[in-house]
């Protein structure tokens, strides 16, 4: 039946339990343990549990498995598997499939702490990694082996928003017959069909658009029954990456905002994107969408609309950048991203302060560049706001 639905209508419905006094708004079961009626039964739901049968929080839990099932719902995943923050969906899915030995190519345009699970943590257990601009297929095509077991990847990265094409590098990477594994952030999955573009494994942090009130932590990965009950659960269950219910229900009642939010959010930013674009004080207007934009074709073809961040480069360096960030009214300084709130931030200084000067000119990030975040709120009132900030720059 949930299958049949639309987006809206799996975002406010699917995966509901009601318990036995018929609550309408889904009950937050704040519970680390579940009991038994008998010893015997105690026994049987360690040997194998039902569809309404816990254990324990770290297995699984109500309000959790309402989150997983909505999700699932959404993305038109078979599975899902709800984690404590995106961070441990990323390191979950990776390392609960991967060995020492395998080979993984993944884009190098990366959240830092993606790269840190990639170079620091699974190379040291003796998983080999070779990196590569994302955006040049030969360089896939160059860069995968018979024996490469993953393709990782951010589907549009942070904070310059390259596009990678998803579709021919799920081709690569399936002609070998590795897993493709998408980080799928900033695509959200109001926007993207990662899994219908080739993606095997979707990895969220929740912590963004999902939640988008600035909240919880969280994260959630999603795959085949097989790949999510086999691989991940066990993983990530006896490691102890789980995300509690409370933050499974805070998720749950985002989720039912989640498309109107990111209509309204994607609105307001393909508006300023378009208003910005040419504006004398900047060297670059970042938006996939915009026709400039250096993989504008395969943004079309990845993505509906062109989501909810823009960057833009502000001639005059970070001194510039800085007067920007301080001028502004309505947009916070902040980090985090897909919130209600407009958020500006200086990657620079910030989320890339750890890079050395030369990764960052590799990849783009130059002294200069702003990421805007945009909320909410009114895209005419944010608009004005960033032509006024620009006045003052
Ligand atoms: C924020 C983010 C993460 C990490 O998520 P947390 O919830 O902060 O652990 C991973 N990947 C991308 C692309 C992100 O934006």
């Amino acid at each position: 039946m949930t299958k049949d639905w639309n987006t809206r209508t799996k975002l406010v419905h699917s995966g509901t339990r009601r318990s036995q006094y018929g609550e309408v708004s889904e009950a937050i079961f704040l519970t680390q343990g579940f009991v038994y009626d008998s010893a015997e039964q105690a026994e049987q739901r360690f040997l194998k549990s039902g569809e309404d049968e816990f254990i324990y929080a770290r297995y699984g839990n109500p309000t959790v498995r309402m989150f997983e099932e909505r999700i699932a719902a959404l993305e038109g995943a078979e599975d899902a598997f709800a984690t404590a923050s995106g961070m441990a969906a990323v390191s979950g899915a990776l390392t609960a499939m991967l060995k020492a030995g395998d080979h993984v190519v993944s884009s190098r345009a990366l959240f830092g702490s993606c790269l840190y699970i990639l170079e620091d943590v699974l190379a040291r257990f003796g998983v080999e990694i070779t990196l590569v601009d994302g955006t040049d297929l030969d360089a896939w095509r160059a860069a995968v082996r018979p024996d490469t077991r993953a393709v990782f990847l951010e589907s549009i990265s942070n904070p310059t928003l390259e596009v990678i094409d998803l579709e021919e590098v799920a081709k690569i990477a399936h002609g070998v017959g590795a897993t493709v594994v998408v980080d799928n952030v900033f695509a959200t999955p109001i926007w993207s069909r990662a899994l219908e573009l080739g993606a095997d494994v979707v990895v969220y942090s929740t912590t963004k658009h999902i939640d988008g009130q600035g909240r919880c932590l969280g994260g959630v990965i999603l795959g085949t029954r097989e790949f999510i009950r086999k691989t991940v659960e066990p993983y990530v269950k006896h490691t102890g990456g789980a995300m509690s219910p409370f933050n499974a229900w805070v998720m749950l009642k985002g989720m039912e905002t989640l498309d109107l939010r990111v209509r309204a959010m994607t609105d307001g930013a393909t508006k300023i994107a378009a208003a910005l674009d040419g504006h004398g004080k900047l060297a670059r207007v970042i938006f996939p969408h915009l026709p400039d934009h250096p993989q504008h074709d395969v943004a079309l073809r990845m993505m509906e609309k062109g989501g909810t961040v823009l960057s833009i480069d502000i001639a005059g360096g970070q001194a510039a950048a800085f007067r920007f960030l301080n001028a502004l009214k309505i947009m916070t300084i902040s980090n985090n991203l897909g919130d209600a709130k407009s958020i500006v931030t200086h990657p620079a200084t910030t989320t890339h302060q750890r890079l050395s000067e030369e990764q960052r000119a590799t990849l783009g990030i130059t002294p200069g560049l702003v990421r805007l975040s945009v909320g909410i709120e009114d895209a005419d009132d944010l608009l004005a706001d960033i032509l006024g900030a620009l006045d003052a720059v």
